[in-house]
C-alpha cells in the first residue's frame, strides 16, 4: 500500500469527522424536522459552535473536528429541531448592528423593530427617553448608543427582562436606568420621548403563531389582550402626566393596528401623527407629537 492510500485507511479507521460532515448532518436533521430556514440555521450553529466565519469554513471544509466537538454541535441541532429559537440556543441576537444578549423569558429583538428605532433616531439627540416594555433593552440601548440621547429609562414588569437589559447595558457600555414598573406604576417624571414595542398580539391569535414564538417566547411579551390594543390604551392614558410638551410618542404596532392606534393618539391630544410602513409594506410604526398642551386628559 502506498503512503497516501494507507493514510486514508487510517483516517477512515479512526472515523475522521470533518466540519463538512457535521454540517451535512445538521442540515439533514433540520430539514427532516421541517425547521424554517433549517439549512441556514445549521450553518449558523456550526459557525457558533466552532467560532468560524464562512470564509474560514469555505477555505477548509474538510478540517478535522473531534468527536466531542461534533457531538456538541449536534446537541445544538437537536435543540433547534425541537423548534427552540436559534437565538435562545446561541444566547445572542444582533439588532441595529449591536450584539444583544437574549435568553428564554425575554422577547428576541426583531428586525422589524429597527424601523421604530430608526424613526426615533431622527429626533432623539439630547432627549430624555422612556422605553415602556423594554424587554432585552434593545430599543433604549441602541438609541443611547447611536442617538446621543441625554438620559434613558427602560421600564418592564418582568425581572428576567430587566436583568437581561441591565446586562446588555453593561456589555454595550452605556448608562441607562432600568426599573420594574407596570407601565407607569413606578415612573415619576416627564420625558421628551415615550417609545414602546408593547405586547400587541390579540390573545385569540397567539395559538396560531409559529411554534418558535408561541411555545418558547414569553407570552407576557406578546399578549396585547382581547383586541391587542390594551397597552396602547394604557400608555396613552399617561401621556398628559409623563410626556413633556413638544414630546414625541413612538409605537411599534401590528400590521392591522395603524388606524386604531392613530385614533388613540388623536384622542390623547397628540398631533402630527404618522403611520410608517416596514420593508414589506405593512404598517409597523405610529408616531405622534404633542406640539402644545391641548385635548382633554385621556381616560
Ligand atoms: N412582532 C412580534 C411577533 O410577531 C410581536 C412583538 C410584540 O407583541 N410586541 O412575534
Amino acid at each position: 500500500m502506498d503512503s497516501i492510500a494507507s493514510k486514508i485507511v487510517v483516517c477512515m479507521g479512526n472515523n475522521m469527522i470533518t466540519l463538512q460532515d457535521a454540517l451535512k448532518k445538521g442540515k439533514k436533521n433540520l430539514i427532516e424536522n421541517k425547521i424554517e430556514n433549517g439549512e441556514h440555521d445549521a450553518w449558523l450553529l456550526l459557525a457558533f459552535q466552532f467560532k468560524i466565519s464562512k470564509a474560514v469554513y469555505l477555505a477548509e471544509p474538510l478540517k478535522e473536528i473531534s468527536q466531542e466537538a461534533c457531538d456538541a454541535y449536534l446537541s445544538l441541532i437537536e435543540k433547534r429541531s425541537r423548534h427552540i429559537p436559534l437565538q435562545y440556543i446561541t444566547g445572542e441576537q444582533e439588532f441595529m448592528g449591536l450584539d444583544f444578549l437574549v435568553r428564554e423569558g425575554v422577547l428576541i429583538p426583531r428586525q422589524d423593530t429597527e424601523i421604530l428605532v430608526m424613526e426615533a433616531l431622527k429626533v432623539s439627540k439630547g432627549k430624555e427617553v422612556l422605553d415602556i416594555c423594554t424587554g432585552s433593552g434593545c430599543i433604549l440601548l441602541s438609541l443611547m448608543k447611536l442617538g446621543g440621547i441625554k438620559q434613558g429609562t427602560g421600564a418592564d414588569i418582568s425581572e428576567k427582562a430587566l436583568e437581561t437589559a441591565r446586562e446588555n447595558a453593561k456589555r454595550l457600555e452605556v448608562t441607562a436606568e432600568f426599573c420594574k414598573s407596570d407601565i407607569y406604576s413606578h415612573i415619576n417624571k416627564k420625558y421628551d420621548i415615550i417609545i414602546s414595542n408593547p405586547p400587541y398580539i390579540p390573545t385569540g391569535i397567539i395559538p396560531t403563531l409559529m411554534e418558535e414564538v408561541k411555545d418558547y417566547e414569553p407570552v407576557i411579551a406578546l399578549d396585547g389582550k382581547e383586541d391587542g390594543l390594551y397597552f396602547y390604551r394604557e400608555i396613552c392614558k399617561g401621556l398628559q402626566e409623563f410626556l413633556n410638551t413638544g414630546g414625541y410618542v413612538f409605537f411599534e404596532i401590528g400590521y392591522d393596528q395603524g388606524e386604531a392606534v392613530k385614533e388613540l393618539l388623536l384622542k390623547a391630544g397628540m398631533d402630527n401623527i404618522k403611520i410608517i410602513k416596514d420593508l414589506a409594506g405593512l404598517d409597523r410604526v405610529v408616531t405622534g407629537r404633542w406640539n402644545e398642551k391641548k385635548g382633554e386628559p385621556f381616560t
